[in-house]
């Protein structure tokens, strides 16, 4: 994806999530100088497979994992202190160096312990799927302007006070939602009072560094969470994250100007999945469904929740290419379809008798569409020793070719196994 021309390149999630971007990221990482989350939080789990050793980084970049990458938390993402802290350690711990290229943006907001209790009183009520970890919540705050942002810790004064506000507020809310549990301030003191030492020494203005390794012709790597699927705007609303995962919130979320993306790389499985409540027009019935799954090892790496699984669903994938303006794509995990005799795609909705190339914006009409089908045939073959695009069976370089043509964007990589080496650069 880096070339001369092409400096800035954001990675994002084309479907529903977990598309594999943590791998792709990896995988880009090593040509980049600087690799920067820009949304979301801990909810998002990335899944790095290097050797033997498997890293799951829910807060930090991936890159981390590159000795030579600089990573940032952008603006734009919610952050953890506890995870974010926890990951540090185990990285330190499995003798990853993070000392002086690890920095966070004074302007990232805080979850709070606070905002978990909310979190998971109000998903009792809305059943959206959440995770639970805040993130919700934090965003409502830093949309209702009174968020706590990692650059408040500089003034532990205002922060206790600030912090004193909005645990008594959180209690309020809490005996509205008629949850017993309350936070508890001292518990909220503490955190920040332990907290701001460690932080603070590596938040800066993360937006700055990125624009000014860029005017020095640095390569930077935006790296995405979620999915297209789930972005506030233009997923399937109301069961969606709280921020925009879509290539637009790479801009805002990391601090710099649209007009400094060069790239935009979408990762897409060469099936779907989903975690969490909401449609999944070309969901397999249950026993394809529980082969995916076992397969393809659909487990969440935050929650361990099993994932819905169905087939590859173009409507969705084109819808991505559009609202992402995706100018590549990386397809992953084909090896897991190496088994199947006959591979469905949906290529396009059927919504109350009419066709419909387009997702529909709402939910319930999303619910209701049919998807047709078009039958591939499988390879039976393992793929996960090809690569290069000429090493895969036949079948299964048409079916990569027809992905390509029903997405209307280049495919630029294609992953067929969870390690490093296991890609096909196109
Ligand atoms: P992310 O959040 O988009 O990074 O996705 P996850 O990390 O939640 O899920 C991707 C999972 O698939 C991880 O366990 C990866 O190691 C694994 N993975 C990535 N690419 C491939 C691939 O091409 N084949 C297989 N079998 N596994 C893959």
């Amino acid at each position: 994806m880096f070339d001369p021309k092409t400096h800035c390149v954001v990675v994002v999630g084309a479907q529903w999530g977990d598309e594999g971007k943590g791998k792709l990221v990896d995988v880009l990482a090593e040509q980049a100088d600087i690799v920067v989350r820009y949304q979301g939080g801990a909810n998002a789990g990335h899944t790095v497979v290097i050797g033997d050793s498997q890293f799951v980084l829910h807060q930090i970049p991936s890159g981390i994992l590159h000795s030579r990458c600089i990573c940032m938390v952008g603006n734009g993402v919610v952050l953890d202190p506890e995870t974010f802290f926890t990951e540090l350690d185990a990285l330190a711990a499995r003798d990853v160096a993070t000392a002086g290229r690890l920095f966070v943006s004074e302007r990232a907001h805080l979850v709070m312990p606070y905002h978990k209790l909310l979190d998971v009183a109000s998903e009792k009520s809305q059943q959206l799927g959440t995770t639970g970890r805040g993130i919700g919540p934090t965003y409502e705050d830093k949309y209702g302007r009174r968020g706590i942002r990692v650059g408040d810790l500089r003034h532990l004064e205002t922060a206790r006070a600030q912090l004193t506000e909005r645990v008594a507020r959180a209690n309020r809310l809490l005996g509205l939602m008629g949850v017993a549990e309350r936070a508890s301030l001292p518990q909220h003191i503490d955190l920040i009072e332990r907290l701001a030492p460690r932080v603070l020494p590596l938040t800066c203005d993360t937006g700055l560094l990125v624009y000014r390794s860029l005017k020095e012709g640095r390569r930077v790597l935006l790296e995405g969470a979620q999915g297209a699927l789930l972005d506030v705007d233009h997923g399937t609303y109301p069961f969606v994250t709280s921020s925009n995962t879509t290539a637009g919130g790479a801009a805002v979320g990391a601090g710099i100007g649209p007009t400094a993306v060069d790239g935009v790389l979408g990762v897409v499985k060469a099936y779907t999945t989903r975690v969490g409540n909401g449609p999944l027009p070309t969901e397999a019935e249950p026993v394809a469904a529980e082969e995916l799954r076992r397969l393809g090892d659909e487990f969440g790496a935050t929650t361990g929740r099993p994932r819905r699984c169905g087939w590859f669903d173009a409507t969705v994938v084109r819808f991505s290419v559009r609202v992402n303006g995706l100018t590549g794509l990386a397809v992953t995990k084909l090896d897991v379809l190496d088994s199947f005799a006959e591979i469905p795609v949906g290529t396009a909705y059927v919504l109350d008798g009419d066709a419909c190339g387009e997702m529909p914006a709402d939910v319930r009409a999303l619910e209701r569409v049919k998807p047709r089908f078009e039958i591939l045939p499988g390879w039976r073959r393992p793929t996960s020793g090809a690569r290069r695009l000429a090493d895969l069976p036949a079948e299964a370089r048409a079916y990569v070719d027809r992905l390509q043509d029903l997405a209307g964007a280049p495919i630029r990589y294609v992953s067929v196994g969870s390690r490093r080496d296991q890609i096909i650069q196109v």
